[in-house]
């Protein structure tokens, strides 16, 4: 779903917000507020925004003096939402041979402008916090470096920066003879055995990734690898995955793998997430709920590629079709179950702005609105670490706030028309 571009009046209430700094208390109301500590709905909605942060929730906060007061009236407000799978930096175009050739030719410098793009467009649709997971020529640490320096707006982002992968698997970049394009190699994320892999991890966190992700199995949005083989060694994932733990970084493994090999070897060696899940058997969510290992299922991407699979050449549209069916078992199993779940969409693959269709997607298979949600504000912040800052509207976080029409749990596409968003305290969308 496209988002709207700014208004005139949004970005001049943007600017007033922040010249005034923190002195200028700022007040929103709705009928409704989504509640992410119990996930229950409360009436009336209230937040007081204080600066960048929330001072007050609830309709018996005190309104401070002289508040600015946004009415946005039969509404809900939320937490921003968080996207815990994006691929800020690239978008499909339609065309999957065409992407491909632009991503080869383009300097990563022009690259960043379209990023810059996304980013925004990720922003306006609500989602206030991302995690980044693979993108090429270090554009998304760079761009996550100019958000937190106020240079440009984008959501709060943690970044992986290369996605760590064995050499003709799912994050090399396709087989090209080497006499014309290099071979990539550990400081782009490619690795074999386990010393080379510590120091392709080594070379994202030096560089300024602030999670890994990893390539446990084949892809589908790769030609050549199947999606059954497992792409890295237990050596090497244990040396990834440790590596990455004693920095204190998270890891994220790709895994479809049928037979689920690749996500119970990334999972026995202490991933923290498994990403698409395609194929996870109901033992390996199991062990993935004893041991509070993360299901991100990425249901946008599925959708995606399957209802548009005349732009993708042969093989990835007959892989796309492979595991649609799997993924809808899986997801059900894993509700059952219980297995934590965050919200998340691989958005690239499909239009960045669109992610609050997952919302719908997940409610489809069964999940209650309120999981849905719940996925992608407090849980979702408990994955990425960043709960300490944001994913509930609670006094002393972040002033991440996003109001969808009406009561959100009767209708939970309302998500995807955001009312109001409110990123850092700062009024960045707010279509009329
Ligand atoms: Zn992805």
């Amino acid at each position: 779903m496209p988002t709207r571009p700014l208004t005139i009046a949004a970005i001049a209430l943007l600017c007033s917000a922040a010249a005034a700094g923190a002195e200028t208390a700022t007040v929103i109301r709705a009928r409704h507020l989504f509640d992410a500590t119990s996930g229950r709905l409360v009436e009336p909605g209230l937040v007081v925004v204080s600066g960048t942060t929330i001072a007050a929730v609830g309709a018996s906060a005190a309104l401070p003096a002289g508040a600015r007061v946004i009415d946005v009236g039969d509404a809900t407000l939320l937490p921003g939402f968080i996207d815990a799978h994006v691929h800020i930096t690239d978008e499909f175009s339609g065309d999957h041979y065409r992407d491909f050739y632009h991503s080869m030719l383009r300097f990563p410098v022009e690259q960043s402008f379209y990023a810059e793009r996304y980013a925004h467009a990720t922003l306006a649709a609500g989602f206030t916090t991302v995690r980044v997971l693979g993108s090429a020529d270090w554009v998304d640490v760079a761009l996550r470096n100019a958000i937190e320096a106020g240079l440009v707006q984008g959501p709060r982002m943690i970044v992986a920066a290369h996605a760590v992968g064995s050499p003709g698997g799912h994050c090399d970049q396709g087989a090209f003879p080497p006499e014309k394009v290099a071979p990539l190699d550990p400081i782009h994320g490619i690795c074999s055995g386990p010393e080379s892999c510590r120091e392709a991890v080594r070379d994202q966190m030096k560089w300024g990734a602030s999670v890994i992700k990893i390539c446990a199995s084949g892809g589908v949005l790769s030609e050549a690898d199947p999606l059954k083989v497992p792409q890295l060694t237990v050596a090497e994932l244990e040396a990834i995955i440790g590596e990455a733990h004693r920095w204190g970084r998270k890891v994220a493994a790709h895994a479809h793998a049928h037979g689920d090999e690749a996500a119970r070897l990334a999972i026995d060696a202490g991933v923290d997430s498994i990403e698409h899940g395609s194929f996870l058997s109901v033992e390996t969510l199991k062990l993935m709920k004893q041991k509070g290992v993360y299901l991100v299922p990425t249901r946008l991407a599925a959708w995606f590629v399957n209802s548009h699979a005349d732009g993708y050449p042969p093989p990835i549209a007959a892989k796309a079709r492979m595991i649609a069916d799997s993924h809808a078992e899986m997801m059900r199993n894993a509700m059952r179950i219980g297995v934590p779940i965050a919200f998340g969409t691989d958005s690239g693959v499909s239009p960045h702005g669109m992610n609050a269709k997952e919302f719908s997607l997940l409610v489809e298979l069964g999940m209650t609105p309120t999981a849905a949600l719940l996925a992608a504000t407090r849980d979702a912040a408990r994955l990425l670490g960043v709960d300490a800052v944001t994913g509930t509207l609670e006094p002393g976080k972040s002033a991440d706030i996003v109001a969808v029409p009406g009561n959100v749990l009767d209708n939970i596409a309302a998500t995807e028309h955001p009312l109001l968003v409110v990123a850092r305290g700062v009024i960045v969308a707010r279509p009329q």
